[in-house]
């Protein structure tokens, strides 16, 4: 079989169609939203405040891997009526994560865009039967994985027929234990010049702390990211998951505000 990005990658970069957003193209993407979807009314009332910010894709967990297996692991098929009820009341498309492959087919009556997350970006059949639709697909970047193998693992979605890979860099571990992952911009400006995916940055799980959030999301546009990938609650503190990493919608209004200035300027 033919490869299609790995060791020799020479077509056209590619865009991503998500209902009308781009992903790739001049305008950078902001996906926000809670770590878990927690209810209709918290998810109803977060999605309100995007769309007057006009964030571009709004985000939510349903299917929560979870380190403890004690901890809150979403709410499931009803979490995914909540985000497609909320995507269509507000009129903002939505994404979400599966992790196993019996629920792809019913998140695809409900999403707008499949996320893979950190931990299943090594889950072969996972990777293989997304790719036999044609649904946009997030890739996150393994915690653990080169560049080399991401890019591998891309391709195995895009292999099966399904072009529509966005990747996302979400930090990887590394020695240092003081923020919860290392953000890794290097791999931004190495897929940037070498491969033709359109890549974003998750600085939220890159950096465990929402006081490095915007920071590290102006760091990620001048590596040349095509958009953020957020997570923002009307109430941090009291976000059920990753409160501690979660921002207030002031602080994203301000990080969107700062984005178009830095794109303006590197663009
Ligand atoms: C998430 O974005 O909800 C998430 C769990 O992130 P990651 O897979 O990068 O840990
Ligand atoms: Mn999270």
């Amino acid at each position: 079989m033919e490869k299609l990005l790995a060791d020799n990658d020479n077509g056209d970069a590619l865009k991503v169609n998500v209902k009308d957003i781009i992903i790739g193209g001049n305008k950078k993407v902001i996906i926000s939203g809670p770590c878990a979807i927690e209810s209709y009314d918290s998810l109803f009332n977060i999605a309100k405040e995007l769309k007057k910010m006009n964030v571009d894709i709004l985000r939510g967990g349903a299917f929560k891997p979870r380190t403890s297996p004690y901890s809150f692991q979403g709410l499931q098929e009803e979490g995914l009526k909540i985000i497609r009820a909320v995507g269509d009341e507000v009129n903002i498309p939505v994404i979400t994560e599966i992790m196993d492959t019996r629920d792809i087919e019913k998140a695809m009556q409900y999403t707008d865009m499949i996320q893979i997350g950190s931990r299943n970006m090594y889950n072969y059949s996972l990777l293989k039967e997304v790719g036999r639709t044609k649904m946009p697909v997030l890739l996150k970047r393994g915690m653990s994985a080169t560049i080399k193998e991401w890019i591998y693992a891309a391709e195995y979605i895009m292999a099966e027929g399904n072009l529509n890979v966005v990747l996302c860099e979400r930090g990887i571990r590394t020695f240092e234990t003081y923020t919860r992952n290392t953000l890794d911009l290097n791999a931004v400006t190495v897929v940037k010049q070498k491969y033709r995916l359109p890549i974003i940055v998750d600085p939220s799980h890159g950096t465990g702390f929402r006081e490095l959030v915007p920071k590290m999301s102006l760091a990620a546009i001048c590596a040349g990211a095509d958009g953020l990938e957020i997570e923002s609650h009307i109430n941090p503190e009291k976000a059920i998951s990753d409160a501690r990493q979660t921002i207030s919608m002031d602080t994203l209004e301000k990080i969107i505000h700062d984005v178009k200035k830095f794109n303006m300027y590197f663009s």
